[in-house]
């Protein structure tokens, strides 16, 4: 095991790991913007290195300076978390070549699954079904418009780069098709500085369902089950369940298979994980592999007991897999719900500053992972996710009735938070009966304006 890591990131995730660390009795070393000195991850860290001004793009984005300052403490391997640095090949490249240990896959992996239109080519040539759509990159918006004939409209437009719900345009008709096309390569060229695009079948109301694998070095790969991430806004998690009121044990099976095979395509190593769109008839299609750990893995932890950030640890330092797919049980049911400081009547606009009284959930069954405490000021520069809060319970009712008491608990003041949004949905019958889909959040408002 590795005697001394960098942390690559800031926030939660940040401290998720350091805990991580400190049961490990691994050494850890933060890395901060000027605006986040007082943050958590800075003071629980054993060490920390201050790496430049509060915007991401002079800080958390620049590689040089991150790994500079790994040299500089001598560490042996760098986590990136999620965000950021964590799918940038180049990144992972560069601790390959200085020897510092990327926690995660390699960078041949990422630059493999992290362009869109390979990574379904990858899939797609080991036999997992993909949604229909275009052979790889899309150059001319002419080829694209026969393709589009060919599958039927919609279509989405997606981004080769693409993430976190951006750069993806719907073409209705022919008519339309040339301006979305146009508008995602340029918004994509814009986002991403690639306008690289490929073209998808429109699934209609599909539920986003993604099964976290664990690989190791030496070739096994087990899948952690599903996680149901239906509840979005834009594109954009919200809410993520797992098991998904919608799976069968028939389905998990396939799913399951088709996820390991996935991963198995391009050699995979690290925590991964395979996102699938299931329609109503229960037909699943690989969208996209996520080449790091997730925002939601906490629900994956407390239905299956196996602590992720450890197991990346110790796959990264050689060691092989502990469990068969056989000895994965999946027990009780977890719910997630992301707390953000948005104003949900200001069409959800950010609202950072200071939290003037905080008083978090506790108690059987709940869970927070959160880097934020009375009187801290939380900086306008970054994601507006504050924290997590997770409920687990040995069923669904249990798990959501425990969210409802924990988000009734949670007490953050000076800021606006889409917690009472959150709950609206949890109370919403549609939503308690499991009965779902990707639309849910945009036909749940037109209800309640
Ligand atoms: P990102 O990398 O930006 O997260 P994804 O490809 O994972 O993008 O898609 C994000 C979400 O967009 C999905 O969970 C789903 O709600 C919607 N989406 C993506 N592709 C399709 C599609 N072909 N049909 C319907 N919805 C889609």
């Amino acid at each position: 095991m590795f005697k001394k890591i960098l942390i690559a990131n800031r926030g939660e995730i940040a401290l998720r790991i350091i805990r991580a660390c400190k049961e490990l009795g691994v050494e850890t070393v933060a890395v901060y913007s000027e605006a986040d000195e007082q943050s958590l991850h800075v003071q629980l860290a054993d060490g920390a290195i201050c790496i430049g001004p509060a915007a991401g793009s002079d800080s958390y984005l620049r590689a040089e300076r991150i790994i500079a300052a790994a040299e500089i403490t001598d560490v042996d391997a760098i986590h990136p978390g999620y965000g950021f640095l964590s799918e940038d090949p180049d990144f992972a490249e560069q601790c390959e070549e200085c020897k510092i240990k990327f926690i995660g896959p390699n960078s041949e992996h990422i630059r493999q699954m992290g362009d869109k239109a390979t990574a379904r080519a990858t899939v797609a040539a080991a036999g997992v079904p993909t949604v229909p759509g275009s052979e790889g990159v899309v150059k001319h918006p002419e080829d694209g418009l026969k393709i589009a004939e060919k599958i039927g409209y919609p279509v989405i437009i997606k981004a080769v780069a693409g993430g976190g719900g951006r750069g993806m345009r719907l073409a209705h008709n022919s008519i339309s098709f040339q301006k979305e096309f146009t508008a995602a390569s340029s918004e994509a060229e814009k986002a991403f500085g690639n306008g690289a695009v490929y073209i998808e079948k429109f699934i209609e109301e599909p539920r986003h369902i993604e099964f976290q694998i664990l690989a190791d070095e030496h070739g096994n790969v087990i899948h952690l089950g599903e996680r149901d991430c239906s509840i979005q806004r834009r594109h954009q998690k919200v809410i993520e369940e797992s098991p998904s009121p919608f799976m069968t044990p028939e389905l998990r099976e396939k799913m399951g298979d088709a996820a390991i095979k996935a991963a198995k395509a391009c050699n995979y190593w690290n925590a991964g994980t395979i996102e699938f769109l299931v329609d109503k008839h229960r037909n699943f299609y690989f969208i996209e592999m996520n080449t790091r750990i997730q925002v939601e893995h906490p629900v994956t932890e407390e239905v299956t007991g196996i602590d992720l950030i450890k197991e990346q640890f110790r796959i990264a330092s050689g060691e092989k897999l502990l469990l068969e797919q056989k000895d994965v049980q999946m027990k009780g049911h977890a719910i997630e719900c992301r707390i953000c400081a948005e104003n949900p009547s200001m069409n959800f606009a950010p609202s950072p500053g200071e939290i003037s009284l905080y008083y978090p959930p506790g108690g059987h069954g709940v869970r927070v992972d959160s880097h934020i405490y009375g009187g801290y000021t939380i900086p306008k520069y970054y994601d507006s996710m504050i924290a997590k809060v997770i409920t687990v319970g040995r069923n669904r009712e249990l798990a959501l009735s425990r969210m409802n008491r924990a988000l009734n608990e949670y007490l953050i003041r000076g800021i606006f938070t889409n917690i009472s949004f959150a709950q609206s949905i949890i109370n919403d019958p549609d939503f308690v009966r499991g009965n779902y889909t990707t639309r849910f959040i945009e036909e749940f408002m037109q209800r309640t304006p």
